[in-house]
């Protein structure tokens, strides 16, 4: 996956996640509030609960109180005619809503306000207060009508002894009424038991067994055996709480107990879960419908984001897969599609199309005009290629393309077929080329494939090809070349590389004026060049110490030459942009001019402008800082550059050597010109010039004739070693 796509998965997953949180945070906060609600609305029944059993309390002391009022009225005397005085007693039944008031002697005869007599002495009220306690009973069916009634009875005494019961019933319903004991509002069912479970006054709504007014027993003890356990160790312990059942139905309900002042009773009220739920049932969608609201609205956002980031993506990819020149995919877009392009089942050609004179190109025509040139190119190879191939321009006048092929006749015909002649009869181009022959190959692996084809070509096209296909054997070569890398290191360490010496003449082309230091390198019996080793050497950085090891040599033979009263002439040394970029380089060329005590004009430098490109101001610097210790500079290669004339333009090098492949265009009237003008713009600079690669007569003299200061050349010498050239000043 190309790092595009990784970033772009990552930003996903990233939005994806928060998403996900924030829905899960929803969803925790929604159980949260619903868990909160629920215990909200607990707590406000709970409340009612505790309320409601306070309410009962004074409401049954208040009955008491009468009770009490009317007993202390009663003498003893009053006593042996019970009748009479029951008859005063209906005003007050009347008047606080009982149904019946009795005098019940000791013998249980109870002498009611209607006239009635009963016997009650089975009734435990009866048997209470003959004990000397209030009691208030629990449910009974009224031994006069057979309804639902309670008791409210207590004592009267007479001289320290209880002498009779003075009691009054009320029937249930209306006691119910009374004590407000639909606290819950419709919401469940309020009710007062004893702690054994003996309901003193309901409602009836609970469904009882026809005479069994006991709640315990209509609860499922199979499945509520454990709450219900606890609820009878809290009456025990005189705890107020509340339990969870569940009935029959399937119904979950709630059961709260309070304890009231009298007798052991507990209130109880009993509500349904799912009214518990409905209680809350509004706030609880409202947090619902917010929560799906929300969810929602941060959904959108998402959505919008991650769409808004797709397209930057898009856009952005379509910009880091675009070539700026050409304006078509860049090779980006290649690598990073390769599997697109390579199928198993068919022959494919992966090529490498360089205009290996892209930098002549450039000075002739301007770079604008380059580009225009390399977007035509573009165009063409575009043109020629079919629907499932495809061509990107990867750097600065180079192409790669992958192309289909059935067998190699027709592909290699394809290749001959290409030329430009259309764009730029100047345009000279090398292809490189791999055969795919397994589908796994890295496309880094290709891009060195195809430059070895074009380097091994480039080293050696004789017959001026176009292409080089890669094979095996060229590997063998990058391998030496690894070989090659340590064979260096060992040759700087054993002193093997020597500073050759290329005489420049005057005008007169026979006065040695200077002399250019070349380095040489014996090694494997003939010298090698240093066009292999110094790229190798520039790559791994080894170039400084080279560098340095020439001008020590230099320094030593200029030494040797005066101490042997020769007339030396100042000596070029190549300085490659590693070593200019070395901070203390000037300390290191000083070293040397003091070891050998050089005076510093019998030195100069050749520096290329390319070897700062990028980096104008620095070049600026170095030069100064070499003027400042008292060398002369020398622009190289001019001309092969991208930007020569800008560079002379802000850097005062004292001399200009014009390329070699200037000189070989002498004869053609374009390259005449260029080099008239070059040399002309340098002298109005105040520059002198310098001819590198002069071979023939007729470039000599056409210099010459253009005022071409110094001459360099296979026409007048050859490199050759120190003793030579000892031999020629
Ligand atoms: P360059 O600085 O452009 O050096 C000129 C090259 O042209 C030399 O190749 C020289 O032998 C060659 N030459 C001179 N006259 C003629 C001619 O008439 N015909 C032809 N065909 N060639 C001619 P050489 O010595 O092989 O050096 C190649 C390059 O290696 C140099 O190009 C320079 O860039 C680099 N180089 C050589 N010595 C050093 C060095 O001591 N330090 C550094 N940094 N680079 C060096
Ligand atoms: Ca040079
Ligand atoms: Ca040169």
């Amino acid at each position: 996956m190309s790092e595009f796509n990784k970033k772009f998965n990552n930003k996903y997953i990233f939005i994806l996640s928060l998403w996900i949180f924030i829905f899960l945070a929803t969803f925790i906060f929604n159980i949260y509030t619903n868990k909160q609600l629920e215990n909200h609305t607990l707590s406000s029944i709970e409340t009612l609960s505790i309320e409601g059993s306070i309410n009962i309390n004074s409401s049954i002391t208040n009955k008491f109180n009468i009770l009490e009022t009317v007993a202390k009225n009663i003498s003893t005397e009053d006593l042996l005619n019970p009748k009479e005085i029951t008859k005063s007693f209906s005003n007050i039944v009347q008047a606080n809503g009982f149904k019946r008031m009795a005098i019940t002697t000791l013998d249980g005869t109870a002498y009611c306000d209607n006239g009635e007599i009963v016997n009650i002495s089975d009734r435990d009220y009866f048997k209470a207060s003959i004990e000397g306690k209030r009691f208030i009973n629990s449910i009974v069916s009224s031994k006069l009508d057979g309804r639902r009634s309670n008791v409210f009875s207590i004592p009267i005494f007479g001289y320290g002894e209880v002498v009779a019961v003075l009691w009054a019933s009320i029937l249930t319903d209306e006691f119910y009424k009374e004590l407000n004991l639909n606290i819950m509002n419709e919401l469940g069912e309020t009710l007062i038991i004893d702690s054994n479970g003996n309901i003193i006054v309901s409602e009836g709504k609970i469904a009882l067994s026809s005479d069994d007014f006991n709640l315990f027993n209509s609860i499922d003890t199979k499945i509520n055996i454990k709450n219900l356990d606890i609820m009878k160790k809290d009456f025990e312990n005189l705890n107020t709480g509340y339990i969870k059942l569940k009935s029959n139905e399937k119904n979950n309900y709630i059961m709260y107990y309070a304890k009231l002042d009298y007798n052991n009773w507990w209130l109880v009220s009993s509500i349904n879960n799912s009214t518990i739920k409905g209680y809350y049932y509004n706030t609880k969608i409202t947090i619902i419908i917010f929560d799906i609201l929300f969810i929602l609205l941060i959904s959108i956002i998402f959505i919008s984001l991650f769409n808004k980031e797709k397209r930057n993506h898009k856009k952005l990819k379509s910009i880091a897969y675009t070539d700026t020149i050409t304006e078509g995919k860049n090779d980006i877009f290649l690598k990073n599609n390769i599997s697109n392009f390579i199928n198993k089942n068919e022959n494919l050609a992966f090529i490498s199309l360089e205009i290996i004179n892209i930098k002549s190109i450039v000075t002739i025509v301007g770079l604008k005009n380059t580009e225009f040139l390399l977007k035509e190119v573009y165009t063409y190879l575009n043109n020629i290629l079919n629907n499932d191939e495809i061509v990107v321009h990867s750097y600065f006048g180079e192409y790669k393309l992958f192309i289909k092929y059935t067998n190699i006749k027709e592909f290699t015909k394809r290749l001959e077929d290409i030329n430009f002649q259309k764009i730029d009869e100047n345009i000279k181009f090398l292809m490189g080329i791999y055969l795919l022959d397994k589908c796994d190959v890295s496309y880094e692996d290709m891009c060195s494939y195809v430059s070895i084809a074009k380097e091994t070509l480039n080293n050696n096209n004789i017959n001026n090809n176009k292409y080089m296909i890669y094979n095996k054997k060229m590997h063998k070569r990058e391998v030496d070349k690894l070989r090659l890398e340590e064979d260096i290191k060992n040759a700087i360490e054993n002193k093997e590389f020597k500073a050759w010496f290329q005489p420049k003449y005057g005008k007169d082309g026979k006065t040695v004026i200077g002399a250019e230091a070349l380095i040489r390198w014996y090694k494997y019996g003939s010298i090698i060049s240093p066009y292999i080793f110094i790229p190798i050497c520039e790559a791994n950085g080894l170039i400084r110490k080279i560098d340095e090891l020439i001008f020590e040599d230099v320094c030593k033979n200029i030494r040797k030459w005066i101490n042997n009263n020769k007339k030396v002439v100042p000596i070029c040394v190549n300085l490659s942009r590693s070593y200019l970029n070395k901070v203390d380089f000037i300390d290191s060329l000083q070293k040397y001019i003091d070891k050998y005590k050089i005076s510093k004009d019998l030195i100069n430098f050749e520096i290329t402008e390319s070897s700062l490109i990028g980096n104008e101001n620095k070049l600026k610097d170095i030069v100064s800082l070499l003027h400042k210790k008292g060398f002369k500079v020398l622009v190289d290669d001019f001309g092969v550059g991208y930007s020569s004339i800008k560079a002379i333009s802000y850097v005062n090098f004292d001399a200009l050597k014009i390329d070699k492949s200037f000189i070989d265009g002498i004869g053609e009237e374009k390259w005449e010109y260029i080099i008239k003008y070059t040399i002309n713009l340098a002298n109005s600079l105040g520059m002198l010039v310098v001819a590198e690669g002069v071979e023939t007569e007729e470039q000599y003299k056409f210099l010459l004739d253009c005022n071409c200061d110094m001459f360099q050349g296979y026409y007048f010498n050859r490199p050759m070693d120190s003793n030579d050239f000892s031999k020629l000043i």
